[in-house]
């Protein structure tokens, strides 16, 4: 595997790879400048504002940043803002922190209302930066000559605005959201981006990036497999979405889609996916001091399942991966699998209750999607058994006329080897509705790595290991027994769209296959070929 593989959210389109850029940016931090910070009168206050306003509409290298870049600019024109920044002056402040109280207020304003004003306000901060940034002389950055892949804390439309597709490959953010102004004109400009990236702060100039905007997933330094397997599969950018149906009802498995936002389901459809094999909900929960709220849970699960009417998404309940772990979160487990998983979960019984019962409000709110929930990482069968009972108590797994969720089921994906010995896995199946292996974990674990380390041999695990004999070994062992039970058994690790990988895994009697949908037009047509003799 890459030396990390980091999930956020995918705007804009497709697949890219090359060296990245990280960019810091001025005026972030006002109070590391060593200068003393500059006063100014109204006038001269008016004027920088003023500057600012017209490099903005000027900057714009598309109609829609232009748009953007006006309502900005508006903004800065606001007489509101500047009466805020006058009172500021007049208290005696520096023009930076006038400048930077003056917005924050204006910021705090639209938190205040929520929703889609709510994510303005973080493009306030940046305009903030780039006004300080104006006032304080601070140069603007320098984007490298040759192409890269931006890499940025947070993004602000400013920045974004001025990414042309000649040297920009990508763009990664830290933060953000996929309705945020930056990942509108990165859309717009056709760029592959993943917003809100767990773990981009580990990324230094010159890394070599795979970004998949299909599924949400930055690969640090890829090995040469995963490069191969994307060269291969890419989606042409001019793919504007074809009936799969009736090549899709020639394949042997389901094909699915791994999704790390309901932004991504667009995405999926596109490429043909004929449901979501992983809908991976870590998300919403990143960057918050609070576990997101039921409500807001509850929109988030009806935006993906809507998409899918007559189909089915499998919603895996949070599994963070995190050096250090959220605020609000108890540490749990300790050892190579301390902090992961469903053990953690159950360590904070009231963010997995939350979750479970906004699962199962958007499953009762639109009942023409199969709503599907799985734990991730489990360790043994009384975490699974605890798991179910949890879900059926807020009605899923438990049929309509019992008053439960119509068309749901309960399960657990299989990542540990201690998971696919056979006895346990036999009283597993008695008491989940089906099981999904994670080929990702168990391939690394199997060969004695975990994400922080090299394997025994001291390599760093690559998707095509899922085909050492020890892991298809541990595989097979699982797909049996679920065979055996007769309950539903999907592989959702990225081998899932390597070829020879997959077509092994429907020999052994897999019910479906999920993966990026960048990967899926590639494994849909590989299996029909197969399946055709051609
Ligand atoms: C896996 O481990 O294979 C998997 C699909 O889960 P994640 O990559 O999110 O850990
Ligand atoms: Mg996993």
């Amino acid at each position: 595997m890459a030396k990390r593989v980091l999930v956020g959210a995918g705007v804009g389109t497709g697949v890219t790879y090359g060296p990245a850029f990280v960019l810091t940016k001025p005026g972030q931090s006002v109070s590391e400048l060593t200068t003393p910070l500059a006063r100014l009168t109204l006038g001269a206050m008016r004027e920088k504002l003023d500057a600012v306003a017209e490099k903005l509409e000027s900057d714009a290298v598309s109609s829609t940043a232009a748009e953007v870049m006006q309502a900005l600019a508006m903004i800065l024109r606001d007489p509101m803002l500047f009466d805020e920044i006058k009172a500021h002056l007049s208290e005696g402040s520096p023009a930076a922190r006038a400048v930077r109280g003056a917005f924050k207020k204006f910021a705090r304003k639209l938190t205040e209302l929520g929703g889609y004003f709510a994510e303005r306000a973080g493009d306030l901060d940046a305009l903030a930066d780039r006004v300080i940034a104006e006032i304080e002389g601070v140069a603007e950055p320098e984007f490298p000559t040759e192409p890269f892949v931006l890499v940025a804390e947070a993004l602000s439309p400013v920045d974004a605005a001025k990414l042309s597709r000649d040297r920009v490959l990508g763009v990664i953010t830290i933060e953000g959201t996929a309705t945020s102004h930056s990942a509108i004109i990165a859309r717009a400009a056709n760029l592959p981006t993943v917003m809100g990236a767990i773990g981009a702060g580990i990324i230094r100039t010159g890394d070599a990036l795979l970004v998949d905007a299909t599924s949400g997933q930055v690969f640090v330094e890829p090995t040469a497999d995963e490069l191969e397997y994307y060269r291969r599969a890419s989606i042409p950018r001019h793919t504007t979405g074809e009936d799969w149906n009736e090549l899709n009802a020639e394949l042997p498995v389901k094909l699915y889609a791994n999704l790390g936002s309901s932004f991504e389901g667009a995405a999926a459809l596109k490429a043909g996916a004929q449901g979501v094999g992983l809908f991976r909900t870590e998300l919403l929960y990143l960057g918050r001091l609070k576990p997101p709220t039921f409500d807001s849970q509850v929109f988030e699960y009806i935006k993906l399942v809507a998409r899918f009417p007559g189909k089915r998404v499998i919603a895996r309940v949070l599994d963070l991966d995190l050096d250090k772990p959220l605020p609000f979160l108890r540490e749990a487990g300790t050892g190579r699998y301390a902090n992961r998983g469903l053990q953690v979960l159950l360590a904070n019984r009231e963010v997995l209750e939350t979750q479970l019962s906004a699962l199962a409000q958007a499953g009762r709110t639109y009942t023409q999607t199969e709503l599907w929930v799985m734990a991730p990482m489990v360790l043994n069968v009384t975490e699974a058994r605890e798991f179910v009972e949890l879900a059926h108590s807020v009605g899923l797994g438990v049929p309509a006329s019992q008053g439960g969720v119509a068309n749901s089921r309960v399960g657990v994906m299989i990542e540990v080897p201690e998971m696919t010995e056979v006895a346990v896995l036999d009283e597993l199946l008695d008491v989940v509705d089906f099981v999904s292996i994670g080929t990702n974990d168990l391939t690394q674990y199997v060969l004695g790595a975990s994400r922080h380390e090299p394997a025994r041999d001291g390599r760093t695990p690559s998707i095509a290991d899922a085909r050492q004999p020890e892991v298809m070994a541990a595989i097979e062992r699982v797909i049996a027994a679920a065979n055996r039970k007769g309950k539903p058994v999907s592989v959702c690790g990225e081998a899932a769209a390597d070829p020879t990988t997959a077509k092994h895994l429907i020999e052994l009697g897999v019910d479906s296959l999920s993966a990026s949908p960048a990967l899926l037009p590639q494994l849909r047509m590989t299996l029909l070929a197969d399946a055709f003799g051609f």
